[in-house]
C-alpha cells in the first residue's frame, strides 16, 4: 500500500509535501503568475515549475493534494509515528515551510466545531488516550516555544529561559522547570492547547513578533507499564526501569510546529528583526544538516548548533521515527520560497 514506505524501518526521516488549497490571494494573481506546483500523487512526485521551458521533478515518500483530508494526512504521516511511540520508541512529527502555507492547520488545529477538522496534534492525543489504560499508563504533555534560542512554557509563560538538559548516560533530553501536565482525556488536552495557543499569542505581542518566527513544540511523555516483557515488542533496556515488576517503559512523542522557513531580507532588516531572522537560520539549517546527516547513514548528527537540534537530539535518528511534512502554496508568485521549501525536504531523500 501506499502507506508501507511510509511505515519502514527507524533513522532515516520520512518526507511528505503537503499543498495548500488554493485562496483568494492566489486566485488574484493566478492570471498574472498560474501554478508552480503540478503533483503526481500516484508516482509521489512533486513537479515545480518555473516558467515555460524550465521545470524540476522530485520524488517523495508522499504527496498530498489540496483535498487530502485531515485524517488522511494523519494516517500516513503520523499514526505510524505513534504507534511506534506506543510500543516505547521516541518520535517526532515536524513540519516545515513558508508561513501561511499550513503548518499550523495540519499540526495544531482544534477542531472543536468539526472534528474532522482535527490536526495531528489533536488525533496523535486521541489515538494515546484511546491505546493506554486510564488506571496503570500515565500521559503527560508539555508545551513550549522556542524563540531566539529561549526555551518558554506555553502553558506557564512566566517561565522563560528554560534549560535544555541531556542526561549523560543516557542521553535523554530533559527540560528541568517545564510544566508537564498529566492528561485525563482529550477535552482536558484540548482546553490546554487552546491555553497554550493563547499564551503564545500574548507571549508575542510582548516580544513585538509573529507567532510564524518562533517554533512551537508539543511533547507528549509516555510512561506504560508492561506486564510481560516476552509478548511485547523489544524493550530498550536502558528505557525500561525496573522496580520489580511490571517493567515501566517510557517514551516522548514529539510535535514540532516550525518557525516560518521563508528567508527574511537580511540586507533590509536591522536590530531585532536581523538578530531574529539570523536565529530562525541558525536553527533551520541545523535541522537541515541533522536531516541530511541522516539520510547519508552518518555516525555523527551534528545536533550541538542550535537548541532546536539538542532538543530533537533523542527524538530523532537511532531507534525514533521522524517525519517531516513540507507545506507549500501552489502559485507561482511564491516560486522561489517553495522552491527552498521543496529543497529543504529533498534532503532526507
Ligand atoms: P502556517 O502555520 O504555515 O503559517 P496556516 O496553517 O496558518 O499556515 O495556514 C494559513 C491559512 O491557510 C489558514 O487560514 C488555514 O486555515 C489555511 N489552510 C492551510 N492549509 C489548508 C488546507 N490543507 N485546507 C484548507 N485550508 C488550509
Ligand atoms: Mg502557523
Amino acid at each position: 500500500t501506499s502507506n508501507s514506505e511510509f511505515q519502514q524501518d527507524a533513522g532515516r526521516v520520512r518526507v511528505a509535501v503537503r499543498v495548500r488549497p488554493r485562496n483568494d490571494e492566489d486566485r488574484i494573481s493566478d492570471s498574472d503568475y498560474g501554478d508552480s506546483v503540478e503533483v503526481q500523487p500516484e508516482l509521489k512526485r512533486l513537479k515545480l515549475r518555473k516558467n515555460n521551458w524550465m521545470s524540476e521533478s522530485y520524488r517523495f515518500d508522499e504527496i498530498f493534494t489540496e483535498t487530502a483530508s485531515q485524517n488522511r494526512v494523519y494516517q500516513v504521516v503520523a499514526k505510524p509515528v505513534v504507534e511506534s511511540v506506543l510500543n516505547g520508541y521516541n518520535g517526532t512529527v515536524m513540519a516545515y515551510g513558508q508561513t501561511g502555507t499550513g503548518k499550523t492547520y495540519t499540526l495544531g488545529r482544534l477542531g472543536c466545531d468539526d472534528a474532522s477538522e482535527r490536526g495531528i496534534m489533536v488525533r496523535a492525543l486521541e489515538d494515546i488516550i484511546s491505546s493506554t489504560a486510564p488506571e496503570s499508563d500515565i500521559v503527560e504533555v508539555s508545551y513550549l516555544q522556542l524563540y531566539m534560542e529561549s526555551i518558554q512554557d506555553l502553558l506557564a509563560p512566566e517561565n522563560t529561559n528554560i534549560p535544555i538538559h541531556e542526561d549523560p548516560k543516557t542521553g535523554e533530553v530533559s527540560l528541568p522547570g517545564a510544566s508537564v501536565v498529566r492528561i485525563k482525556d482529550l477535552d482536558h488536552f484540548l482546553q490546554l492547547l487552546q491555553i497554550g495557543e493563547a499564551n503564545r499569542h500574548a507571549a508575542n505581542t510582548n516580544l513585538n513578533t509573529e507567532s510564524s518566527r518562533s517554533h512551537a513544540i508539543l511533547m507528549v511523555f509516555i510512561r506504560r507499564s508492561v506486564e510481560d516483557k516476552s509478548t511485547d515488542e523489544i524493550i530498550s533496556q536502558e528505557k525500561a526501569s525496573r522496580n520489580g515488576l511490571p517493567i515501566i517503559r517510557r517514551s516522548k512523542l514529539l510535535i514540532v510546529d516550525l518557525a516560518g522557513s521563508e528567508r527574511v531580507d537580511k540586507s533590509g532588516s536591522e536590530g531585532h528583526l536581523l538578530e531574529e531572522a539570523k536565529f530562525i537560520n541558525l536553527s533551520l539549517t541545523s535541522l537541515g544538516k541533522c536531516i541530511n546527516a541522516l539520510a547519508e547513514n552518518s555516525p555523527h548528527i551534528p545536533t550541538r548548533d542550535s537548541k532546536l537540534t539538542r532538543l530533537l537530539r533523542d527524538s530523532f535518528g537511532g531507534t525514533a521515527r521522524t517525519s517531516l511534512i513540507i507545506t507549500i502554496g501552489p502559485s507561482a508568485r511564491h516560486y522561489a520560497e517553495t522552491s527552498s521549501t521543496v529543497m529543504f525536504g529533498q534532503r532526507a531523500m
